[in-house]
């Protein structure tokens, strides 16, 4: 469905600029339409679907009429419909370090994502929860001499601060983990109850065989992965090493609240389950993180929530955004090779550093470099001078927010948006948060 929709785009796409192809060469080339010889003119073609009169004239108001008409959003190779809300779930950060780029990636791509589908009249609701009990942030409190929560607290304030930088907009649901306690145990009782954990030692273990037989990894790729993200698979209280703690039993160096189960603390994926699962009741219409969630962490998200709800799936789409490298290398502390988000805005606009990483398929693994920094400075000043041209092809805005909701498609749009200026220019502008 979504080559067919990008073909359909290309009829739309007047003429190649040499120029615009120069500036930005890529892997997303490919995805750029070309005008098949024979093919019907762009203006005859939209006069004949009656998105514009014979005279080419056609406002933004119209324009905005014919997105929402086109029906619904291509996400990862499907398409979305929706009438006029849609839940999306952001696994947030777990607030123990600065924010680096890799961090930020996914919430500028959530960012997009949501004011894309208010170009087709829906309303995003966004929950981008905050995970404040983790063992990691424990060990980071812990080192600093810290309460893990007034830690936490400070964090936070350095990643709102980096997000409104970037023009990421307030979400509508933040719940931090720490205040979900209560929801946790209810969801490890609910899990009992449907047999999918048991109680051992004063924990409770989610059986993951699910997790796993979704995500179709094989067994040592999942127990890999597994230890690799906290998983303990080595854990001799398990049944089987695959299985997770909803509810770990106390351990000295973490915090500890009261349970059915004896004092102990949430698990991960547990916390997000149950927090995805207060606020949205069921499930998801988007369930969006970073590449490297999508197992253990998302799998077990899912596999808990459909246990517990009988509802499958969990999500009806999921928006992975690749995972952000330095010189082939993933970013890590350990590394010494993060690359912070505050350094770059101070010297870089920072609609660069947001074109610079919507740039490019959401889903695709990326280098960062300076140069791709300045590449995108240069190709945002070429986007703000087209938008300041007074001349507009009327049609070429209405293709520039169709081409977003072809599985955002930014690539493609800034394209358009430089080739043909104007109004394009500065709706791709406003929708994609450059402004
Ligand atoms: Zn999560």
């Amino acid at each position: 469905m979504f080559a067919l929709s990008v073909i359909a785009a290309s009829n739309l796409m007047p003429r190649q600029n040499p120029a615009a192809s120069s500036v930005h060469p890529g892997p997303h080339r490919g995805l750029r339409a070309v005008t098949r010889p024979g093919s019907t003119p762009p203006r005859a073609a939209l006069v004949a679907r009656g998105a514009m009169d014979e005279t080419g004239i056609m406002n933004e108001t119209q324009a905005d009429t014919a997105i929402a008409r086109a029906g619904g959003l291509y996400l990862g190779g499907r398409r979305l419909a929706f009438l006029d809300r849609a839940r999306i779930y952001a696994c947030g950060i777990t607030p123990y370090d600065v924010t680096h780029l890799g961090h930020a990636a996914t919430f500028v791509w959530v960012d997009t994502l949501a004011r894309t589908l208010r170009l087709l009249g829906v309303e995003p609701e966004i929950c981008r929860n905050v995970t404040d009990v983790d063992d990691v942030l424990d060990a980071a409190a812990h080192r600093a001499g810290e309460p893990y929560d007034a830690f936490a607290a400070v964090q936070q304030y350095y990643f709102d601060r980096d997000m409104a930088a970037l023009n990421v907009r307030d979400v509508q649901h933040e719940p931090r983990a720490h205040r979900y306690v209560d929801q946790v145990i209810r969801l490890a009782d609910g899990l009992l109850a449907a047999g999918s954990a048991y109680v051992r030692r004063g924990s409770v273990y989610f059986r993951g065989d699910s997790a796993v037989r979704d995500a179709g990894l094989d067994r040592d790729g999942a127990l890999r992965l597994s230890a690799e993200y906290g998983g303990r698979p080595e854990d001799p209280a398990k049944d089987d090493p695959l299985d997770v703690a909803v509810w770990q039993a106390g351990e000295q160096g973490h915090p500890a609240w009261d349970s059915p189960w004896g004092q102990g603390r949430p698990g991960w994926h547990a916390e997000c389950a149950a927090m995805a699962l207060s606020v949205f009741c069921s499930g998801v219409d988007v369930h969006a993180g970073g590449a490297d969630l999508r197992f253990p962490h998302h799998a077990y998200h899912a596999a808990m929530a459909e246990a517990f709800t009988g509802v499958r799936p969990y999500a009806r789409a999921w928006l992975h955004a690749g995972t952000v490298r330095v010189g082939g290398a993933k970013m890590a502390k350990s590394a010494g090779n993060l690359v912070l988000v505050r350094d770059l805005v101070e010297g870089h606009p920072a609609a660069a550093v947001r074109l610079m990483i919507l740039d490019r398929p959401w889903s695709e693994d990326w280098d960062y470099s300076p140069a791709l920094l300045d590449r995108a400075g240069k190709r945002l000043e070429e986007l703000y001078r087209a938008a300041g041209r007074t001349r507009t092809a009327p049609a070429a805005v209405a293709e520039t927010g169709r081409l977003l909701t072809a599985d955002l498609n930014v690539p493609a749009a800034v394209d358009l948006a430089i080739e043909e200026g104007g109004a394009a220019a500065r709706n791709a502008t406003a929708v994609l948060g450059l402004n």
